[in-house]
């Protein structure tokens, strides 16, 4: 394998799109999905190896993870053994939505075995992921494992933030979308409770965007997923409801007094429960429709 390959491990929704676009920026990739078939789709059509063993992420200098969670990291990394088998100076960049904790664990023991650790969220869904323009949170422990994750990141969107230390991009990531969903929340409860007392949707939209209401789901979210009835945000509620469980957690765990995080993770996770975890989160607004005995506008 040539130098400036990269390993890719997780393949979904998000992570298919950016390794395209990293394969597309001329990098060789080496890429893992525990769905083979995905796998073996993404490496026919990029022309990328497909890292059956943990041996043919040998000559990689990085390895992006974009999976569902810390754990899955740990276990596609660790457990693997595709961290043994990496060259000392590679580096482990994980963009999913990982709690920091879990975050800072791994890479004690990936420190451990002389391999840096950066973490490297994303934010912007599937459209951004696309095009290249997602928001990158890059928090890293030192600057030559940054230095060597950037040309990686940059690669799959110019805008790159530097946190802080390992973790900071995980918090942040967490943080942001806690207050994406309390917006949303906030905005579905005013539209069902308008819609009750016989408010047309579109209209409150329309005043909402004109308005100090606004937030990005009253300007796009709600507007093309829910006032359409076609409800794929393409975000589900398990990932949604982990992050707001993330963000709860580690304001628990600093003794912050935050109830509306806690509040807002309750109300999506009970959504979860009955609506099931691969449900598109924006489906919650037809969920607090029906229990509140609303019509949707035809
Ligand atoms: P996804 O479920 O579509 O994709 C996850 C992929 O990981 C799947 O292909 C799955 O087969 C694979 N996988 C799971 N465990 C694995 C393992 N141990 N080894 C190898 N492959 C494994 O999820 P997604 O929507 O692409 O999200 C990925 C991450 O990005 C999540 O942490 C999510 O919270 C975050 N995120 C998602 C969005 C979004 O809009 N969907 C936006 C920003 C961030």
């Amino acid at each position: 394998m040539s130098a400036g390959s990269v390993g890719f491990i997780g393949l979904g929704n998000m992570g298919r799109l950016m390794a395209a676009n990293l394969a597309r920026s001329g990098r060789k990739l080496v890429v893992r999905d525990t769905d083979a078939e995905r796998q073996n789709a993404f490496a026919i059509e990029f022309d990328a190896v497909a890292g059956d063993t943990p041996a043919a992420f040998a000559e990689v200098e990085a390895v992006v993870t974009m999976l569902p969670n810390g754990k899955a990291v740990r276990e596609a990394v660790l457990d693997s053994g595709v961290a043994t088998a990496l060259r000392r100076d590679a580096v482990v960049i994980d963009s999913s939505s990982s709690d920091p904790l879990d975050t800072l664990e791994l890479g004690r023991e990936l420190a451990e075995q002389g391999l840096a650790l950066v973490d490297a969220p994303v934010s912007g869904g599937m459209a951004r992921a696309l095009d290249g323009t997602l928001a990158i949170m890059l928090g890293a422990g030192d600057e030559a494992a940054a230095e060597r994750a950037l040309p990686i990141l940059d690669a799959m969107s110019a805008r790159v933030f530097r946190t802080g230390a390992l973790g900071t991009g995980h918090a942040m990531k967490a943080l942001n979308n806690f207050v994406l969903a309390a917006g949303f929340v906030a905005a579905a409860e005013a539209l069902v409770t308008g819609g009750k007392f016989g408010l047309d949707p579109a209209v409150m939209l329309d005043v909402l965007n004109a308005s100090s209401g606004r937030n990005v789901s009253t300007e796009t979210t709600l507007v093309e997923e829910v006032l359409t009835r076609r409800f794929t945000a393409n975000f589900t509620l398990g990932l949604f409801t982990k992050d707001l469980g993330i963000a709860a957690g580690l304001a628990g765990s600093l003794e912050i007094d935050a109830p509306l995080c806690a509040l807002v993770h309750e109300r999506l996770a009970q959504a979860g429960a009955e609506l099931g975890p691969q449900t598109d989160y924006t489906e919650t607004v037809r969920l607090w429709e029906r229990r509140s005995g609303v019509e949707p506008a035809p």
